[in-house]
């Protein structure tokens, strides 16, 4: 059985065995005991559906396969999600093997010691950094759901700091596109994916639907530093509030150059993955946008965001198209950042959860334990 330390106020009256049980865990003034019982591990690839066909310099499809990780123990399942991305060569088989090789280090590890288990991970683990995510996000949804908070006050944070978030438009035909800003209606502030040919016809088929504030991503997709310059600041004539990852991820000192003549902030995407590749970008990029599919986690990316707001660089929390599990994790630690982009839940058409929600476009965080999912 757990040793449970009575609180001081239940000292005060004699108590039997039974109600000493009564007491939960988080109000122990030692902390919570480790819990005997053993935990589970439950993996899925689930299949999620887009609304629309979504494309990027990088890919075009209808449907993501995310790794879904089920953590169990003493009656309480953490849920996390890992949304492999291609551009590292991950893919949701591969996370899956990757948390298959550490469920025995899981299974038997204590939970409590979370920050010291993800180390563990990290170390055995080459890669797979969604198949991470998967597992950090599970372990914490348990914590907090076993101290009764959500993971927002886990970190100290006020949801009420939660920033709007951009909802994204892919790349398309011009009435489609139009139709794509109609349904983002009720969104203050849009995303567009550029770096193609078609970049002056997408914009203008934008502009005419909407004078709503974008942000623009470029996705590494122009390779020519003037043509960088001359787009940026063609954009900068349109209404765009900042450009993300404008050239390829290695081209850091064509960056410099950009950065110089850029009229807009330049915010880092692919050329950011870990904390450790924050420094480097000075001078390069105005800000860092951390997901935490890329960083293996909501721990990774705390410490990411802390890292770049130490430099003074501009902090955004992006996600990939993934359920409310990975959007809501991410969600959770908005109040610290100025932009977000946490929108991959709401291109899905089969989310199995509800977790955040977006009133006006700005965050709504659950307040409830854990991440705060409810099944759908
Ligand atoms: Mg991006």
């Amino acid at each position: 059985m757990p040793k449970v330390i009575p609180s001081p106020a239940a000292r005060i009256a004699p108590m039997t065995r039974r109600d000493a049980l009564k007491i939960p865990l988080a109000a122990s003034a030692a902390g919570p005991a480790p819990a005997a019982s053993p935990a589970r591990i439950a993996t899925e690839i689930v299949r999620l559906k887009l609304l629309h066909p979504w494309t990027t310099v990088m890919s075009s499809s209808d449907f993501r396969d995310t790794l879904h990780v089920r953590y169990s123990k003493d009656g309480i399942t953490g849920h996390g999600e890992g949304a492999p991305i291609v551009r590292y060569k991950e893919d949701a088989q591969g996370a899956l093997q990757a948390v298959n090789s550490v469920r025995d280090l899981l299974t038997a590890s204590d939970p409590w010691k979370f920050s010291k288990l993800m180390a563990e991970v990290f170390r055995r683990v080459e890669g797979q950094w969604a198949g991470k995510a998967a597992i950090d996000i599970a372990l914490l949804d348990w914590i907090c759901q076993k101290l009764g908070v959500p993971v927002y006050r886990y970190f100290g944070l006020d949801p009420k700091d939660a920033p709007v978030t951009t909802f994204s438009i892919g790349i398309d035909t011009a009435d489609v596109t139009k139709q794509k800003v109609r349904e983002a209606a009720a969104y203050p502030v849009l995303k567009v994916k550029v770096g193609l040919d078609v970049d002056e016809t997408t914009i203008a088929s934008i502009r005419a639907a909407t004078d709503k504030p974008l942000r623009v991503d470029a996705n590494e997709g122009w390779t020519d530093k003037e043509v960088a310059v001359r787009k940026i600041n063609w954009l900068a004539t349109k209404g765009v509030e900042f450009v993300e990852q404008p050239m390829p991820a290695h081209m850091l000192e064509e960056m410099r150059w950009v950065h110089q003549r850029s009229h807009l902030p330049l915010i880092a995407d692919e050329a950011v993955l870990h904390p450790g590749d924050i420094p480097k970008l000075i001078g390069a990029f105005d800000g860092v946008n951390v997901k935490l599919d890329k960083c293996g986690g909501i721990l990774e990316a705390y410490r990411e965001i802390q890292i770049a707001k130490s430099l003074g660089m501009k902090t955004m929390l992006g996600c990939m198209i993934s359920s409310s599990v990975s959007v809501t994790a991410a969600a959770h630690l908005s109040p610290l950042v100025d932009y977000a982009d946490l929108d991959g839940n709401l291109l899905i058409a089969n989310d199995p959860f509800s977790g955040v929600t977006v009133k006006d476009g700005k965050l709504i965080l659950p307040d409830r334990p854990g991440l705060g999912l409810k099944p759908v």
